[in-house]
């Protein structure tokens, strides 16, 4: 992986809300507006459901992810 690659996906690990397990994210942070915000849902590789994860992006390169259940 050369370093550019290393600069702009990050992985990043949040708590499954379903079986609460952790689940190993990989952020693309190429992607980052300062103050945006990406939703997007995902599988839980462990209990396959789906949760919604939230990356809000505060400043250069650093960010906030949370997950939440689908139906919440
Ligand atoms: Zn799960």
């Amino acid at each position: 992986m050369t370093e550019d690659q290393r600069l702009y996906l990050d992985e990043s690990q949040v708590f499954c809300p379903s079986c609460g397990e952790p689940q190993t994210l990989v952020i693309d942070s190429a992607a980052a507006i300062e103050e945006s915000i990406a939703e997007y849902t995902e599988d839980c590789s462990v209990c396959c459901r789906p949760m919604v994860v939230t990356v809000t992006y505060v400043n250069d390169g650093d960010y906030i992810v949370q997950a939440r259940s689908e139906n919440e």
